[in-house]
């Protein structure tokens, strides 16, 4: 995970460049990002900001995430129940590995992710943009549990 304050650091200034305004309620969304490792759903950010700043509307959440989203600060986990989840550390296609049980979301390192993206233009001539690669599966933690 990188370092949240810089991660922070990146998306302010990314905003900063847009012209975007930065509201006391979209830094606070924006740190929880940038601090998060366990890729959160809207409705955990959501909680989270609200200790700080009671009056913040999901709706504004939503915004902050959907602005972030298109810049390109923010890489939305989306889910056919519409449950998606964000990873503000890595904004860039990334594989998941995903606990069908509990729903815990962690980020694998796998090194031979380049490889394959270059194989494939390679074999079929696209050139790849963007990939989705999620692994589903049984967490040990909900193993144990059985
Ligand atoms: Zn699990
Ligand atoms: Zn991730």
């Amino acid at each position: 995970m990188a370092d949240p304050k810089i991660r922070l650091n990146q998306m302010v200034t990314k905003l900063r460049e847009q012209d975007y305004r930065i509201t006391p309620q979209r830094f606070a969304v924006l740190k929880i990002l940038a601090g998060s490792k366990d890729h959160p759903g809207v409705e955990q950010i959501y909680e989270q900001v609200r200790k700080d700043f009671p009056t913040t509307s999901l709706a504004t959440v939503y915004k902050t995430l959907t602005l972030m989203k298109e810049i390109g600060e923010v890489l939305e986990i989306g889910f056919a129940e519409g449950s998606n989840r964000y990873d503000g550390n890595k904004p860039y296609p990334h594989p998941h590995l995903i606990c069908v049980k509990c729903k815990e979301i962690i980020d694998p390192d796998l090194a031979t992710l380049s490889d394959m993206t270059q194989e494939l233009e390679q074999d079929t001539g696209f050139r790849i943009l963007n990939h989705r690669l999620d692994f589903f599966g049984i967490c040990p933690r909900c193993q144990e549990k059985g």
